[in-house]
Parts: C-alpha cells; sequence; structure tokens
C-alpha cells in the first residue's frame, strides 16, 4: 500500500515515481503517493523540503517555469494528466488550487466567486448571482459582504479574501483541491474558520493540503505524508503519523516542533 488506499482501489491522485527538477537542480525525487478519494491528505515538511513542487505538478502549475523538469506520471482518476490528450483548462477545473496569499482577481467580489463558472460556461448568465451566493454562504462570508458583492474585494481582510478565493475555486465543483499553505499568512481567528471548511469539504471532495504546521496537519487531515529534503520519507494516517514514525527524520522533525 503506497499512501491512503488499499490495494485494489483507484485513487482519486496518484504520483509514480515522481521526480521532479529546476534545470540542474533536482527537487524531489522519485515520489510515488497515492491519494485517496474524499479525504484529506496532508503534506508536511520544513521549508525547502519541496512540498510545494508536487503540489503544483499535481494540476501541471511548474509547466511553464524555466527550466522544469519531470520524470514519472501524475494519474487523476487512473489517467495522465500529463498525457498527449491534456486539455489544462478542464484539468485546472478538476483539480483546483488555493494559495498561501490570497489572490483575488481584480474584479468585484460577486464576479470572483463565479469567474471559472464563466469562463468553463458552467451556468447561464441569469444563474450567476444565485451561485454566488450559495458558495459564499458555503465559506460563511454572505453575511459580510451580501451589501457589497459589487465591491472590491481588496477591501475584505486577509481571511476573508481567502475565503472568497475558496468560494471561487469551489464554485467550479473540483474533484480535487490543492491548498498550498493557505492559513500561514492569516490570524488565529480565520484560520480556524478555513480548517472547519475544509473539514467540511470531504467527502464529497479530495483535499491535498500542504503545510508546515504539525497541529493544522493533525486537526484536518486523515493522512500526512512527510516530506524532507526532497524525498517522501514516510506517510500513514496521521495519527500514526505523529504517535509512532517509522523514520528517524519524521521523529526529530516533530520532536524539534513541539
Ligand atoms: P517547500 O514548499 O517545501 O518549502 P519548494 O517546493 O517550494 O519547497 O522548494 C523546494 C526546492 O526547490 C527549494 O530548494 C527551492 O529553492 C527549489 N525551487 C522551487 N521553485 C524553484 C524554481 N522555480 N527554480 C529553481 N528552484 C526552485
Ligand atoms: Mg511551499
Amino acid at each position: 500500500m503506497t499512501g491512503s488506499v488499499p490495494d485494489g482501489v483507484r485513487p482519486a491522485l496518484e504520483s509514480i515515481e515522481l521526480s521532479l527538477g529546476f534545470g540542474a537542480v533536482t527537487v524531489l525525487r522519485s515520489v510515488s503517493l497515492r491519494i485517496e478519494r474524499g479525504g484529506i491528505f496532508a503534506l508536511l515538511g520544513p521549508t525547502g523540503s519541496g512540498k510545494s513542487t508536487f503540489l503544483r505538478s499535481l494540476n501541471r502549475m511548474n509547466d511553464k517555469i524555466p527550466g522544469f523538469r519531470r520524470e514519472g506520471q501524475v494519474l487523476l482518476e487512473g489517467e495522465s494528466i500529463y498525457g498527449q490528450r491534456g486539455d489544462l483548462m478542464d484539468l485546472r477545473r478538476r483539480v483546483g488550487m488555493l494559495f498561501q496569499r490570497p489572490n483575488p482577481f481584480p474584479m468585484s467580489i460577486a464576479q470572483n466567486v463565479v469567474a471559472g463558472v464563466r469562463a468553463h460556461k458552467m451556468a447561464p448568465r441569469r444563474e450567476l448571482s444565485a451561485i454566488a451566493q450559495r458558495r459564499l454562504e458555503q465559506v460563511g462570508l454572505w453575511g459580510a459582504v451580501k451589501d457589497r458583492l459589487g465591491e472590491s474585494p481588496f477591501r475584505l481582510s486577509g481571511g476573508q479574501q481567502q475565503l472568497l478565493c475558496l468560494a471561487r475555486a469551489l464554485a467550479v465543483e473540483p474533484e480535487v483541491l490543492l491548498l498550498d499553505e493557505p492559513t500561514s499568512s492569516l490570524d488565529p481567528v480565520s484560520t480556524e474558520a478555513i480548517e472547519a471548511l475544509i473539514r467540511s469539504l470531504a467527502p464529497e471532495l479530495t483535499v491535498v493540503i500542504v503545510t508546515h504546521n504539525l497541529g493544522q496537519a493533525k486537526r484536518v487531515a486523515d493522512h500526512t505524508a512527510f516530506f524532507h529534503d526532497g524525498h517522501l520519507v514516510e506517510h500513514g494516517p496521521t495519527a500514526r503519523l505523529f504517535d509512532s514514525p517509522a523514520e528517524a527524520e519524521t521523529a526529530r522533525y516533530i520532536a524539534s516542533a513541539l
């Protein structure tokens, strides 16, 4: 068993001997990981261990970086995302992403929520405001913004902006959501709101969350993989990983973070 999926069950996402680099620098060596559908999977490890590069390879966000190299495969529902038939637009709809810093678009709050829905022509124009409301309600932002839907998002707090970006990501009904340290620029109250929301997404959605915060992995993730120095050290059910790490590197990281 490699990852959170029993043998014989098809994972939502799978990396197979995936190695990644930029030019002469190898960032990640031969990572094989199976990510179960409907679970919350944390990628944990110190800064520079390759977590973001790995996460970004799961929806081809590295492709345009000069010098980017890849060996190995990533399968989404059993099909290579790096295959010839790869439609990037469709891939990014199916595998959404949220970054460390909120990145609302320079358009109104309501338009932000439905930007992807419009780009993918997922709903007729008359339905857009109802979709915006539903997604803002889902992320707990409706009450705060219902009287300012036409305003710029940049006057919202950082936490509210991140919730808005989450609403936008959810509006296109992705199968997988990739979160790269989504709360590391936020205050504790906003962090709690985002974590609660993440927990509410499973099992409809598969969530992969990068964090260097052990507490966050413990609070939200069923499974955790520990990265160190460009390789996947070990992975398993989160409680098992923390209570009885199999590798000395993992144990050291856990001890240093306490
Ligand atoms: P983490 O998210 O765990 O902090 P990253 O995946 O961001 O780690 O980075 C892993 C390594 O890859 C680092 O040594 C970093 O300098 C290198 N790296 C990341 N992006 C690039 C890039 N665009 N060009 C060259 N090296 C990069
Ligand atoms: Mg990172």
